[in-house]
């Protein structure tokens, strides 16, 4: 198989640019191919073995059309070399009997005396490579065979191509739909040594890395997936030097690139930016499988933009929960879902107490990062179906999918005791951060989230009355008045 390398030798510059292409002509060493010949007279098969056994090939045979069918069944040769007169058959049935399962196979008929033609119409019509005529000797035949084999490393090329090209197209809308940029790199990086395994063996396993550059393109490069021996890296500096340095060295490429350290980059960029690289560690990969990458590769910064867009959209940036929007969709669509279940909702609201002294007596800096800190402790305490936003300046919208408001208790008061307890370090000190928090329940197929929200705040409401560092549940409210006036 083809196959291009990067070269150690190679000292100077980065990479080498295109390097496939220009090795396409080059390297065109003897390469073995699987011979059939097809023959009933002996001699000649014997002799038309030896002929191409020289030359390196792996040559089996046949000697009537039955043999010649089953051998290309389980054994599809490059090359047929095809007797015309075959004792009871013809080489033309075995044509049309094996191109019903095999196309690439490259055909000669070996006509059957001197000076014998088939019609042109046959060769024609059975769409064969031409013919061999005994008498021009054993030079011209192989002058034939090399034209026909070259015809069939071109189809087998085109072939690949296909293949290629159509796991594209399948994986398609896996990588397309909405989700997190980390799911979709993910499932960008396993399809990459997916493609580049593709059923022709070229990798069993890709150790790959998916390499993208932050939002706003500063140097640090963030890992945001990575397969077989980077898959346990998570910062660009947990890397061998010899990849930071083809990594750097490929960031800003236009075209993918064999590195004179060993591995290939595909480029990922947008029209107007960079937006880092796959690495493949590899120093080998056909000329078709860069070619499908780096197609692969557009379409998976394309897929890129598009959650990065959504996510800017739907996710609040300081904390990195859903914002308030999102949130709210988020909640329609679970008390949607709950009125086909019959499943009960609740829906948490939780405030950080006296949040304006944090700010005043740490600073600002102080408050955002307890914020984001609140905010990965209610990430790592909730299910990943509970739906998590951030409501307000410090408050928090927690949705909890098929949970009674028992269950919502018991998770606010999880919740509320995690908070109390985590104790966030922050310039020497360590901020004295507490909750309060007021829960519902929503039967299934109530659908009035204006209410729902209401109930909740008087939830909350009275937590801050009642002291704050607390959860109370609306249905438990003790201020009748209150809740007639919410409800
Ligand atoms: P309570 O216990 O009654 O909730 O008191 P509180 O001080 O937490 O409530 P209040 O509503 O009076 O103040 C909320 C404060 O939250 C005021 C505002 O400066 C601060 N805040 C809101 N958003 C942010 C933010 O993004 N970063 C920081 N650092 N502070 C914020
Ligand atoms: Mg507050
Ligand atoms: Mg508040």
């Amino acid at each position: 198989m083809r196959k291009w390398r990067s070269c150690g030798a190679q000292a100077s510059g980065g990479s080498v640019e295109h390097p496939w292409v220009a090795r396409v002509g080059r390297q065109r060493a003897k390469v073995q191919h699987r011979i059939a010949i097809v023959e009933d007279d002996a001699d000649l098969r014997t002799t038309l073995v030896r002929l191409f056994e020289r030359e390196g090939h792996e040559v089996r045979t046949a000697a009537d059309v039955a043999e010649a069918v089953a051998l290309t069944r389980t054994w599809p040769p490059h090359l047929m070399l095809l007797d015309y007169h075959l004792g009871h058959g013809t080489g033309a049935q075995v044509v049309r009997e094996i191109r019903t399962f095999e196309a690439l196979t490259q055909i000669l008929l070996v006509t059957g005396y001197a000076s014998e033609q088939p019609a042109r119409a046959l060769l024609e019509e059975l769409d064969i490579q031409g013919y061999h005529d005994k008498s021009d000797g054993p030079a011209r035949l192989m002058v034939l065979a090399d034209a026909a084999l070259k015809h069939y490393r071109l189809l087998e090329r085109l072939d690949r191509q296909r293949a290629y090209l159509r796991h594209i197209v399948a994986v398609s809308p896996e990588i397309n739909r909405l989700q997190p940029p980390g799911e979709l790199l993910q499932a960008a990086l396993t399809n990459v040594a997916l493609l580049l395994s593709g059923g022709h063996g070229v990798l069993a396993t890709a150790n790959s890395g998916l390499f993208v550059l932050d939002d706003d393109g500063a140097a640090e490069v963030a890992i945001r997936a990575a397969s077989g021996r980077f898959s346990s890296v998570n910062s660009l500096r947990e890397l061998p030097e010899p990849f930071i340095e083809a990594i750097r060295d490929g960031l800003s490429a236009e075209t993918p690139r064999a590195h004179r350290n060993g591995c290939v980059l595909i480029p990922l960029q947008t029209r107007s930016r960079d937006r880092g690289c796959i690495l493949v560690d590899t120093d080998e990969l056909p000329a078709e499988a860069v070619e499908a990458c780096q197609i692969f590769a557009d379409q998976i910064v394309q897929a890129l933009e598009n959650v990065l867009l959504y996510e800017r959209a739907t996710v609040d940036q300081l904390t990195q929960v859903y914002n308030r929007a999102h949130g709210l969709q988020r909640l329609e669509e679970v008390l949607r879902l709950a009125s086909r279940t019959g499943d009960t909702t609740s829906v948490v609201f939780l405030d950080i107490d006296h949040f304006k002294a944090l700010n005043d007596t740490y600073g600002h800096a102080a408050g955002d990062f307890a914020l984001r800190r609140v905010a990965q402790a209610l990430e790592a305490e909730c299910r990943t179906s509970d739906v998590i936003s951030r409501h307000g300046g410090e408050e928090f919208m927690v949705v909890l999918p098929a949970t009674n408001l028992d269950g919502g208790r018991t998770v606010a008061e999880k919740l509320r005791h995690r908070i109390e307890t985590l104790g966030i370090p922050f310039e020497g000190a360590v901020l004295p951060v507490t909750i309060s928090g007021g829960v519902t329940a929503m039967a299934p197929g109530e659908i009035d989230i204006g209410g729902l929200l209401a109930r909740a705040d008087a939830a909350l409401y009275q937590s801050k009355r009642h002291g704050r560092n607390r959860i109370s549940s609306f249905e438990e409210m003790d201020d009748a008045r209150l809740r007639q006036v919410t409800c």
